[in-house]
């Protein structure tokens, strides 16, 4: 449990344990991992353990914590050299109105270009809003979703110094916990044609291994998908699983339109869905930076970034759709 950051008057102990926080949030997350491992996990987890940080108050849509999360990440994507699809990273996100909060938001979008660009495009996606602060209590959303947020970082630092073929849109999308507002504004207002865009790969939840494996969601809605994420999952080194989608469950345990993938199905966009079972800390206060395992994380980026590089081979293989 996390204790949020506010302004009317704290007792005592409170006050003690808000300098703590305020003070060293990334040193004590840090602190958790092994010095041990490698440098690409250490960075993994140094990343995560930034944006899930107290400091980012939940990065809930509309709020402080959301614009202090926004200016983090199109800063890691400067530093690493990405570039903005026009003159700015973001994309106005018109949120619900709520007393006392802005009623806009943003997505975050850049662009890798392809070695062959112009054509077919693949967007990379991840939602970078949580629930913010409740009673008190930041809800850190490490796994939900700064796990996805970071994946995306670390694949798009890789394209950069290895191309790929097509094109790849990296979209951060704002507000999928109240309604995914980011990813609806995104498919009414793309940054290039949706006929142009071959399929969306969405990341959200994938760090934690309370259930022993990584699935993968969408092939049964679009089964030529399934041969090109089974060639990935052949090499991944952790359990990469297939189903939650409807024609393999009961409802209740369908993800079709669980996350911002929805968006993209519903305009006939092909999707894979990247995500972990729902563990005990999913929407608690406990989902922080120190209940990831850096093993299963590392290998989870690892294979989404090999599922996008099979997808990026065969793109031009995917049936053309009509609009
Ligand atoms: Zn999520």
């Amino acid at each position: 449990m996390r204790v949020a950051r506010c302004w009317y008057p704290l007792l005592l102990t409170h006050a003690i344990m808000l300098a703590i926080a305020v003070v060293s949030p990334s040193l004590s997350a840090q602190s958790a991992f092994p010095v041990s491992t490698d440098s690409i996990t250490r960075r993994l987890m140094q990343r995560i353990s930034a944006l899930s940080a107290d400091s980012m108050e939940g990065r809930r849509a509309g709020t402080d914590g959301s614009r202090r999360a926004r200016r983090w990440i199109v800063a890691e994507l400067t530093a690493i050299g990405a570039k903005p699809i026009g003159a700015s990273f973001e994309q106005s996100v018109k949120l619900p109105t709520r007393a006392g909060a802005d009623t806009l938001g943003a997505n975050i979008i850049a662009r890798i270009p392809g070695r062959r660009s112009g054509g077919r495009t693949i967007v990379l996606s991840a939602h970078y809003d949580h629930l913010g602060v409740r009673n008190g209590v930041v809800y850190n959303g490490a796994d939900d979703d700064a796990s996805g947020c970071i994946a995306l970082l670390t694949i798009a630092e890789r394209l950069l110094r290895e191309p790929p073929d097509h094109d790849v849109i990296l979209a951060f999308f704002d507000n999928e916990e109240g309604g995914m507002h980011g990813s609806r504004t995104f498919v009414a207002n793309p940054p290039v044609p949706l006929a142009r865009i071959a399929i969306d790969l969405s990341l959200d939840m994938i760090s934690r291994q309370d259930g022993k494996a990584l699935w993968v969601t969408g092939t049964a809605h679009y089964p030529f998908l399934q041969p090109i994420a089974a060639d990935a999952a052949s090499r991944a080194t952790i359990a990469i699983r297939f189903g939650h989608e409807s024609r393999t469950v009961t409802p209740g345990d369908d993800w079709t339109s669980s996350s911002d993938h929805a968006a993209f199905h519903s305009k006939g966009i092909p999707f894979l869905y990247l995500g972990v079972e729902d563990h005990p800390d999913y929407h608690q206060p406990g989902d922080d930076a120190e209940k990831i395992d850096p093993t299963f994380y590392r290998a989870a980026v690892e294979f989404s970034y090999n599922l996008l590089r099979v997808v990026d081979a065969r793109l031009e293989t995917f049936p053309s759709r009509t609009p």
